[in-house]
């Protein structure tokens, strides 16, 4: 699953680590990568990642096997990430020469023989070479939506990269979820936001959206989830809720694969319409 917004600061990197230990918490073996020079989902799950730790650079620039940089996340079994490191950044530029740029994060999970059932990749905000690795590597695409005004504002652009990336790369690509992040239902504007995004989005937008919670934010400077930070707090709570919501809709294209796969690609020809 490719958490991807180009827009900076809507909770991707939030939406990934909590997600990933809410279904390591129900006993899904899930793996975190970090495809972000920045490097926040390392930090937020207590992975070390200064300079001289192998991580997703050398896998993507060196052709490093993942085994190798994959590491267990302490406080959750069943949890592992894939660090990434400030070499990262240079990342965008380097692959640009290499061989099959495009489709060097898809080959190393592939090579990858550890058994998961989740893959979660935390993308950069941008829709660079990083991105476009993670969406021909991925089935399918998770988008966090801030509810403020600027919402919409490049979502048509970022409809528009998964469309190409899935005529020419990765033909079951697909938008499968939106999460709506930050959500403090006391304003109007929220609430107006989050009524035009399930409006345009009514299939893909999860019922649960995650509240603004001060837990949320606290945990990561304790190198932890808000599921262990603070496993009452309504931010907890809420990213389980979300994540029961996806495994369900997991389990249900499972049963009918063909039904599920058809709606989709039906539904997302058009779904950049409309939107800038
Ligand atoms: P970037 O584009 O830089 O990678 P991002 O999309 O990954 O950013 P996050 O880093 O997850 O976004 O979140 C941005 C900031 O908002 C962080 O400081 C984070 O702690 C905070 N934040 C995210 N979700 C919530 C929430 N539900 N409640 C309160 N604060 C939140
Ligand atoms: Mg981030």
């Amino acid at each position: 699953m490719v958490v991807a917004n180009q827009k900076g600061g809507v909770g991707k990197t939030t939406t990934t680590v909590n997600l990933a230990a809410s279904l390591a918490l129900h006993g899904a073996r899930v793996l975190v990568i970090d495809l972000d020079p920045q490097g926040n989902a390392s930090t937020a799950l207590g992975i070390d990642h200064h300079a001289e730790v192998p991580s997703i650079y050398d896998v993507l620039v060196d052709s490093r096997p993942l085994s190798e940089v994959v590491q267990p996340v302490l406080d959750v079994e069943g949890l592992f990430c894939a660090p990434a490191t400030i070499d990262l950044a240079g990342a965008e530029i380097e692959l640009v020469s290499l061989v099959a740029r495009e489709s060097r994060l898809q080959r190393a999970i592939q090579a990858y023989e550890q058994p998961l059932d989740y893959i979660l990749i935390d993308c950069p905000p941008s829709l660079g070479l990083l991105t476009v690795n993670a969406m021909v590597a991925g089935a399918e695409v998770l988008i966090p939506i801030q509810c403020e005004y600027y919402a919409l504002e490049g979502l048509g652009q970022l409809l528009r990269n998964v469309e190409l990336v899935r005529g020419h790369l990765n033909p079951g690509l697909h938008v499968s979820t939106i999460l709506l992040t930050m959500y403090d239902g006391r304003t109007r504007l929220a609430s107006q936001v989050a009524e035009e995004v399930r409006t345009h989005f009514a299939e893909e937008v999860l019922r649960t959206s995650i509240p603004r919670s001060v837990r949320i934010s606290e945990a990561p400077s304790y190198g932890q989830t808000v599921l262990t930070y603070d496993p009452g707090s309504s931010g907890a709570l809420s990213y389980l809720e979300a994540a029961r919501e996806i495994a369900l809709r997991g389990a249900a294209m499972h049963y009918d694969p063909q039904h599920a796969h058809a709606g989709h690609q039906n539904n997302q020809r058009s779904m950049s319409e409309g939107i800038q």
